[in-house]
């Protein structure tokens, strides 16, 4: 049974439609031969591990390529039959796709793994060797990103009508380097080998315009000017299903300029000038920009955005016109999707195209745009929230800002009726922030979210705590306005890449017990649940992390030059580096430990290594510090003498997907230990939870619905939970009173304050210091307590193997909600479906 037959009919259909016959050896065998030929003959160096894996590749994407071209007849097809309810198509607009390496996954799920492990072991190469040649397709920054991605692969596996839309980054985000114990980034070149496995679409291309003026015709109807033009070409990556020949399509932008030189300047000789427009359409393919902080940086990133939701609306437009013939189905049709607020210029873009260049009416062109735009929303930190300078947004986009005027009127007139005399609520909720109070020094600006919601039909949350505080909190007013527009839609991972591929050992493991099904529906995970005291299951379940753990210490060894004890307690803290996460509770914890080590070197103490990865965005200087200081811990506390293996700190740089899979399988403890109420929902504890590591974790995003799947006795839970962090805020929290009372606590800080891990220098802290006794805004010294207390529990646990392994076991178990199928059926149900346009 696929999980889309029990959410929903209308995609079970399109699943029936096709077989799951495999392509024959014979054909891959052929085309990877022909395309090891090609590779070959561009290499001056032999069957190196890049050719193979180049030359895989290219075999992969012909079958894929043809995948696609039926999947997309079968779309096409999708309102053929007037018995059917019509079948939507969705459009997922997402500024980050952080898909890490693809060879893997498709041979998995071409079902081709077996004969091309043949064909390298010929070339006397081995399949794992071959695949680590592949770069990371890093485009984006984490969370987000990682689950957009997944979310793809669930559209194929779900046979979901489907494009994913982004932009074609040039350098990712950036790679991070460790020098002297900081972070340095360098662009992070993934294109410089090719990139084998994108089907350039010369065909598919759109015009993209950026700032000029509105005019007016005698008729009255506007028309902008734009005084620079932009042309968007799609290149796509195309994603393979694993039980069906479907395919998912993640359709990504490239911008060059419309002329891509001046040739009067060039005769000139004025080559400069000449390039000038190739220069700034290029800058858009560059990198993601992992942070804002300069106007230019600014500006560009209003385009990026601009240039997305354009290219990918006209995109679909144009085979909405092909399959249908009219505009007046499109809303009804089509889900376009917002995964945050990045993309949400849409409903803005979605008028202005049906208005002025299809002479639409706004009534009908609003009902179309209200039907078909939905929007995720990822963070409850008001300051996170998008908007945009009112100056520069109407010199970039001037049709877009007289739009965007026009629907805040009319729907400030509809709050005006429905909540007469409330000035304060119009000023409140208006998409338009008019300056009049703190930051931003009193510009005008453009809110994003404002725009999301007001234009959606459905907007959700992340987890259940979030989607209840999202309502409660920064949207309070907008849920008043529109009840019922606001759900909840937990996330979810793809079991495919965070179990089947990440963890070949422990997936033998679980199949030789329930079969091999959970692959396709992550629910019957459950199987394993009265088999969690069975000693075989446990003593299989220890020998797999075992032996994780052996091939992370030797990766930790060649990148760190640190040894670890594989027998020791690995317990993993790998996400973005922010204050909020909280890698810095972590590190004072290591720094507890490591004292009461040295005083007390002879007492029991479970061998821990500590591994902590992440990047911080490059503006973001407490991120910095942190990632520093875990540095200076480290190096004092794994030379120490006195302390041996009983504990390490381990900074693995550059972390990403690739990295994420070999870490994640031999994790024991999961770090999750956010402020409570401040993380969406997290999927990294997913990850490691459906791999066997233990949580702890706070009562926070969806370590929440874990816990209560899993059995919350199965987790550590410690700390304050979102009430008690608004209660102490309010009555007015003194971190020093904490430090105070606990002298583990107190000497932690003293010795960070006095310069004891930066070689006497006391200055490099303080500012991280002052935080913490300052405003400690996300409740570390309140919450040191409990987490040190309850990783000691973990270290008790952790002696006794055999209780410690039934709990892995139950982790596993309780994780079959946590899929992204699950997720998407909810989303196909509650969000895209033509049911839930009511
Ligand atoms: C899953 C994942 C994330 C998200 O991790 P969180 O712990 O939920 O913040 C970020 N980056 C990568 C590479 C991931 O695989």
């Amino acid at each position: 049974m696929t999980v889309c037959t029990t959410a929903s009919p209308e995609t079970a259909a399109m699943n029936n439609n096709t077989s799951s016959s495999s392509p024959a050896p014979a054909e891959l065998q052929a085309a990877f031969q022909a395309a090891l030929q090609r590779e070959l003959a561009q290499s001056s160096e032999g069957p190196t591990r890049e050719a193979l894996m180049r030359a895989a590749a290219s075999a992969c994407r012909e079958l894929l390529g043809q995948r696609w071209a039926t999947t997309q007849r079968a779309d096409a097809a999708r309102g053929d039959d007037p018995a059917k309810a019509p079948v939507r198509r969705v459009h997922y607009l997402s500024m980050e796709f952080l898909m890490g390496r693809a060879l893997g996954n498709a041979l998995a799920a071409l079902g081709l793994d077996a004969s091309l492990r043949e064909a390298f072991a010929a070339e006397g190469q081995n399949l794992p060797d071959v695949l680590e040649r592949e770069s990371d397709a890093a485009l984006g920054n984490g969370g987000l990103g990682r689950l957009a991605a997944c979310f793809l692969d669930s559209f194929a596996e779900l046979g979901l009508p489907s494009f994913g839309y982004g932009l074609r980054y040039q350098y990712g985000m950036f790679a991070q380097r460790i020098q002297d114990g900081r972070q340095v980034e360098v662009p992070d070149d993934w294109l410089r080998l090719g990139q084998p496995w994108e089907l350039p679409r010369p065909d598919v291309r759109y015009p993209v315009g950026f700032g000029g003026r509105v005019e007016v015709d005698a008729d009255g109807s506007r028309r902008w000017v734009p005084a620079e033009r932009l042309v968007a070409q799609a290149f796509d990556f195309i994603v393979p299903a694993h039980h069906s020949e479907r395919v998912s399509t993640l359709r990504q932008w490239h911008a060059t300029a419309e002329a891509p030189i001046d040739f009067n300047a060039f005769c000139r000789g004025a080559h400069p000038q000449a390039a000038k427009h190739r220069v700034s359409a290029d800058a858009l393919n560059w990198v993601l920009y992992p942070d804002d902080s300069t106007d230019p940086g600014r500006e560009l990133r209003l385009k990026q955005e601009a240039f997305l939701v354009s290219a990918s609306l006209q995109d679909l437009i144009h085979r909405h016109l092909r399959e249908f013939r009219s505009l007046h189905s499109l809303g009804k049709l089509n889900a376009i999707h917002l995964n945050d607020t990045h993309p949400a210029l849409a409903p803005a873009e979605l008028m202005r195209l049906l208005l002025d260049e299809h002479g639409m009416g706004w009534d009908e062109a609003w009902a179309i745009t209200r039907q078909a735009v939905s929007y995720t929303n990822h963070t409850l930190m008001p300051e996170a929230l998008e908007t945009w300078p009112l100056q520069m947004f109407e010199a970039l986009l001037p049709r877009h800002l007289e739009i965007i005027f026009e629907i805040n009127h009319r729907f400030l007139e509809q709050v005006r009726a429905q909540f007469p005399g409330d000035e304060a609520l119009l000023a409140r909720v208006s998409l338009i922030d008019e300056g009049g109070h703190h930051g931003h020094g009193g510009e005008r600006r453009v809110r994003m979210a404002a725009l999301a919601i007001v234009a959606s039909h459905r907007v959700n949350g992340v987890a259940a705590l979030h989607s209840e505080l999202m309502v409660q909190t920064i949207f309070a007013d907008y849920a008043k306005i529109f009840p019922g527009r606001f759900h909840n839609v937990t996330n979810g991972v793809t079991p495919r890449r965070w179990l089947q591929q990440c963890n070949p050992a422990l997936s033998s493991v679980i199949d030789e017990r329930i079969g091999k099904t959970w692959r396709q529906d992550l629910s019957q995970l459950s199987k394993l649940k009265p088999l969690a005291g069975d000693t075989a299951l446990i003593q299989q379940f220890r020998s797999v992390k075992r032996a994780n753990k052996e091939r992370l210490a030797e990766l930790i060894r060649r990148e760190t030059g640190i040894a670890v004890n594989p027998d020791s307690l690995f317990d993993v803290q790998i996400k973005r580096i922010h204050e909020y996460k909280r890698q810095l509770l972590n590190i004072l914890h290591v720094i507890a430990r490591y004292q009461a080590i040295v005083a007390n070197p002879n007492a029991d103490w479970t061998p821990r290594t500590v591994v902590i990865a992440g990047k911080a965005a490059s503006a973001y200087q407490m991120a910095k510090s942190i990632i520093r200081l875990a540095h200076d811990v480290g190096r004092i506390v794994n030379s120490d003498a006195r302390v041996g293996d009983k504990l390490k700190l381990v900074f693995m740089p550059n972390y990403g997907v690739s990295l994420a899979e070999m870490i994640i399988p031999a994790a024991d403890l999961s770090e999750q230990i956010s402020t409570a109420g401040t993380e969406a929902s997290g999927t990294g504890n997913m990850k490691f939870s459906l791999n066997g590591a233990l949580t702890i974790g706070t009562w926070d995003g969806a370590n929440i619905e874990m816990a209560e799947a899993m059995g919350t006795e199965n987790m550590f839970v410690f700390g304050l939970k979102t009430e008690d962090v608004a209660k102490m805020k309010a009555l007015g929290y003194d971190p020093r009173l904490y430090v105070e009372e606990n002298r583990a606590l107190k000497n932690v800080i003293d010795a960070i304050a006095g310069g004891a891990f930066s070689g006497g220098d006391a200055s490099r802290y303080r500012q991280l210091v002052d935080a913490l006794l300052g405003r400690d805004t996300y409740m570390l010294m309140a919450d040191f307590a409990d987490y040190a207390a309850t990783q000691s529990k973990v270290d008790a646990l952790y002696k006794d193997a055999r209780a410690w392994g039934e709990r892995a076991v139950l982790n596993v178990a309780g994780m079959g909600w946590f899929s992204s199928d699950r997720t998407i059926a909810e989303y196909v149900e509650r969000v895209w479906s033509v049911k839930s346009l009511g």
